[in-house]
């Protein structure tokens, strides 16, 4: 783009009123166009299937978690945010994680957790809105990740068909 010196400016481009007529033009363009924002937080966005949100444990119909505290989620985590620790069980699998906590602080959401995971117990969610007041607030246990099933069926879905 070549640079339009002053002394080259006629006396009505001097007075700067072409470019504010321009401007003015531009503007009242817009305003007839379809808009691309959203009245958040009162207009909610929901993300779609790939969308990687807060990572969160799938909790079965019969309310036990899905996990069987192999702690490789939190072995890959780049960011080391989950923290696993087992116990054995009665049930139909032999263990389970007595703790569970993930520092949401830390989580980057790369999603590395759900990719490794061998029993697609820990996927991300569409939750995006995170709000902590402290430290402490920030490091959700089972009784913040656990999430039932039928919430998550679409990301579910979603890794059955591209993973
Ligand atoms: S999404 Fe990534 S950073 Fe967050 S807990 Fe999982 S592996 Fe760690
Ligand atoms: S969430 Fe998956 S990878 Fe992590 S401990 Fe449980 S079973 Fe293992």
């Amino acid at each position: 783009m070549s640079i339009i010196k002053e002394k080259d400016l006629t006396l009505l481009e001097k007075t700067y009123i072409p470019q504010i007529i321009k401007g003015l033009a531009l503007t009242w363009k817009q305003m007839f166009r379809p808009k691309f924002t959203r009245q958040y937080p009162e207009e909610k966005w929901a993300p779609p299937a790939s969308f990687r949100g807060r990572p969160v444990l799938v909790q079965e119909d019969n309310g036990q978690e899905r996990c069987v505290a192999c702690s490789l989620c939190s072995r890959v985590c780049p960011a080391l945010a989950i923290e696993v620790q087992a116990g054995e069980t009665e049930r139909d699998k032999e263990r389970y994680p007595v703790k569970f906590e993930i520092n949401m602080v830390r989580c980057i959401f790369c999603g590395f957790c759900e990719e490794v995971c061998p029993e697609e117990a820990i996927v991300m969610s569409d939750e995006y809105e995170l709000v902590f007041s402290s430290q402490e607030e920030a490091i959700f246990g089972k009784d913040k990740l656990l999430v039932p099933k039928e919430k998550l069926q679409k990301r579910i879905e979603y890794l059955e068909e591209y993973r």
